[in-house]
């Protein structure tokens, strides 16, 4: 018998409590636990939390219960805005709200507010009230431009993935929106994790939010069997396929490095009769939908994407993640892996890397703490030497300075007074 007691401790209502029974949770998450009871008392949260974590689900729940609380006679008006990286992430946020909605007896209406879809038909449904926009920047600031939408009652405003809203350089974009929103709300930050520069906003955002935390921000990495397969690069789509086919993989998720190898790699897996789809920036909207939901629907059984598309989507019981070519940041290898192993089971994780991702790979190891065995597969053996000059050839971020050897620099540099 699911008891749902641990739930409505945090605070969340009887009508809230309903849909979480109907989708059989048991216990609330850790990051649930500690942010639910916050974001109730009001308080701005800077949540350290990744995808997998539940996290949607916390602002989810309080949104919606509070809307719904405060809402008079059916009135609608742009209470929650929850700004998202992606269209992707966008949708799915979207449909947690609505999941979670369907039991509040005073209806909450959510409208997704991103490109690549009609802007007449969200013109339409603003202008028939809405209560929650869930939105990517770009669309969201032509709305408000064309002054088709106000967000000048909001009571919420939600950053959803924030380092990944400012990796991809939105940071002008906040700004504009943050320009439309009163001075009074509470400001709920997710982020995986939180870089310098994403502070410096969030200061500018919020003055004191309060940081959420779990101990440990990556549990699941230790139930992630992680291999490392020293290959060629040109060989790597054929020991794609051989693993595929020798090792019996079902269902996967393949990180490419760009919109044109994400494209090439799907088109090769095809015609080796693999089910896989591509899921990338260059595609239309409709088809980077159909992609997902073939893949959420296993109608496709490997995905082959780029991290910015694949970003925060929540794809359950992925049994492996590839990283055909290795990701540009230490970081992104952690949240890459994360999307397999998920809810203590046991997930496998496959880097390919030739002569030149050697340093690289090195410090990714450094950085999420690793030391894994190169391996190599029969047939797919590494050929050929190491480039000499691999290590400042490299454009890859975690080459750059630290802030530490930066500092230790400039102090050998300025004589210090003792
Ligand atoms: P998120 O971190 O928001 O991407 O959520 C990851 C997944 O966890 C989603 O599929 C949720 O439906 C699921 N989830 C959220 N809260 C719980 C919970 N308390 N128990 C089990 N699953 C949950």
């Amino acid at each position: 018998m699911q008891s749902l007691e641990a739930f409505k401790r945090l605070g969340l209502s009887g009508q809230i409590l309903l849909a979480i029974r109907k989708y059989a949770f048991t216990t609330p998450t850790p990051i649930q636990d500690k942010a639910i009871p916050q974001i109730l008392k009001g308080d701005d949260l800077l949540v350290e939390a990744q995808t997998g974590s539940g996290k949607t689900a916390c602002f989810a729940w309080l949104i919606l219960q509070q809307i719904s609380e405060r809402k008079r006679e059916g009135k609608k008006i742009v209470s929650a805005l929850i700004l998202t990286p992606t269209r992707e992430l966008a949708l799915q946020v979207t449909e947690t709200l609505v999941n979670f909605g369907v039991f509040l007896t005073n209806r909450v209406s959510v409208l997704t507010v991103i490109g690549g879809e009609s802007i007449e038909q969200q013109t339409q449904t603003l202008k028939s009230g809405v209560d929650i926009v869930v939105a990517t920047p770009g669309r969201l600031l032509d709305l408000l431009d064309q002054k088709l939408l106000s967000l000048r009652h909001l009571n919420f405003f939600v950053l959803d993935e924030a380092d990944k809203i400012l990796d991809l350089g939105f940071a002008a974009e906040l700004d504009s929106i943050l320009q439309n929103v009163p001075g009074v709300r509470q400001n709920l930050f997710f982020s995986a994790t939180y870089p310098e520069k994403v502070l410096e906003i969030v200061k500018r955002i919020s003055k004191n939010p309060l940081p959420v935390k779990i101990d440990d921000v990556t549990p699941t990495v230790e139930t992630i069997f992680q291999r490392v397969i020293e290959v060629n690069k040109e060989k790597r789509g054929m020991l794609l396929r051989h693993l595929i086919k020798e090792e019996k993989w079902s269902d996967g998720l393949v990180f490419v490095a760009s919109k044109v190898a994400a494209h090439n790699l799907c088109g090769k897996l095809k015609k080796a009769g693999v089910r896989a789809g591509a899921l990338h920036g260059d595609l239309s909207q409709p088809e980077r939908n159909k992609a997902l939901a073939d893949f959420k629907r296993r109608k496709i059984d490997f995905l082959v994407a780029t991290d910015v598309a694949a970003r925060g989507i929540d794809i359950e019981k992925l049994s492996v993640v590839i990283n055909y070519d290795l990701p540009r940041s230490p970081a992104d290898y952690i949240h890459r892996i994360g999307r397999t192993g998920r809810a203590g089971e046991t997930g496998l994780a496959v880097s390919f890397i030739d002569h030149e991702d050697q340093e690289h790979f090195k410090l990714i190891e450094k950085r999420a703490q690793i030391k894994l065995e190169r391996e190599e597969v029969a047939g797919f053996e590494l050929t050929g030497e190491a480039p000499e000059k691999v290590r400042g050839a490299l454009p890859v971020k975690g080459k750059r300075k630290s802030k530490k050897d930066r500092a230790r620099e400039a102090k050998q540099l300025k004589p210090q007074a003792t």
